[in-house]
């Protein structure tokens, strides 16, 4: 029997999971099937009950429903209780377990991937929506010197920052919020979480936020965004999000498989083909 996954979002049209996972299976000789579900803006539950009921293993979760997910989960992992977010569920002994993977990507593909230690580094995340709760965990946990939280409705930013302050776990890191115009300092490390790119905009950033060596990351894949263009001029070295993307689909896939696929070639595919559309 093919055990059936698939991802779960509106829209999911454009989603690679389906690609990547079908590169995953094949390298791991896994008989898994893995489709895209359109649920309804106020059907995910009962998408993901009828997709359950039909012998589903499991789903990953995008934009909208990360939030809603973990309302709907038995037993939520460390990163998706901080994140408060979910976009792994896995369908397990007669439970749902939620799980948030998207921070791990990160990590991963900054760590293995593109060889940057975050230990000891100063690191700012531009944006406080649900990609920046879920990462929060991850990074932190890699101990940077210090992590500020940027965003436009500075309150997000102080709610994000304040589920994690206070917490023992991560006492060697400082962690604030700050508004864009008040950022004058120099970081190692520059995320960019915003869905800004999507629309051809950018954070406004002040020249000089990049210390020398630095890395800009776009959590946007796929597409050279202003910040990255930024970021470049202002000599930072740079990367898109579509390592993170392969990395935290490997990390679901793990949870699901019990085995870790290999990510560099699908990374590399993906790329390939992305550079020539
Ligand atoms: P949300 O809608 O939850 O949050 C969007 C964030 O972007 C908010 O902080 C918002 O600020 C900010 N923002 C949007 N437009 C602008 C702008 N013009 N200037 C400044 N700030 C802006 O989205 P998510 O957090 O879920 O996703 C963010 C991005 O991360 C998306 O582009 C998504 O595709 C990407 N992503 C990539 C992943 C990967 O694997 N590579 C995984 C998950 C997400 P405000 O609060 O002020 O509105």
């Amino acid at each position: 029997m093919t055990d059936r996954y698939a991802v779960v979002g509106n829209p999911v049209a454009h989603s690679l999971s389906p690609e990547i996972h079908a590169a995953f299976a094949r390298e791991t000789r896994q008989d898994i099937g893995y489709g895209k579900l359109l649920a309804p803006l106020d059907g995910f539950s009962a998408a993901i009950e009828t997709f359950r009921a039909e012998g589903g293993k499991g789903v990953n979760v995008t934009v909208p429903f990360k939030f809603e997910a973990l309302k709907f989960c038995n037993q939520p992992g460390p990163e998706a209780s901080d994140a408060q977010a979910v976009n792994t569920l896995d369908f397990r002994d007669g439970k749902i377990f939620g799980h948030n993977t998207d921070g791990i990507g990160l990590v991963t593909d900054l760590e293995s991937g593109l060889g940057f230690s975050v230990r000891d580094k100063r690191v700012l995340i531009l944006g406080a929506g649900g990609a920046t709760a879920g990462i929060m965990h991850p990074l932190l946990s890699a101990r940077p010197h210090q992590l500020v939280v940027a965003n436009r409705t500075l309150d997000k930013a102080h709610d994000l920052v304040a589920r994690f302050t206070g917490n023992e776990r991560f006492a060697l890191t400082k962690i604030t919020a700050s508004p864009y115009e008040a950022l004058n300092a120099a970081f190692d490390l520059v995320i960019n979480a915003t869905s800004a790119g999507l629309r051809n905009e950018m954070p406004a950033l002040a020249e000089g936020i990049f210390a020398a060596g630095a890395l800009a990351y776009d959590m946007v894949y796929a597409q050279h965004t202003p910040f990255l263009a930024f970021a470049q001029q202002q000599g930072a070295r740079t990367s898109d999000g579509l390592g993170m993307l392969v990395e935290q689909a490997a990390a679901a896939f793990e949870i699901w498989r019990g085995m870790r696929p290999q990510t560099r070639p699908v990374i590399e595919m993906l790329r390939t083909r992305t550079v020539r559309a």
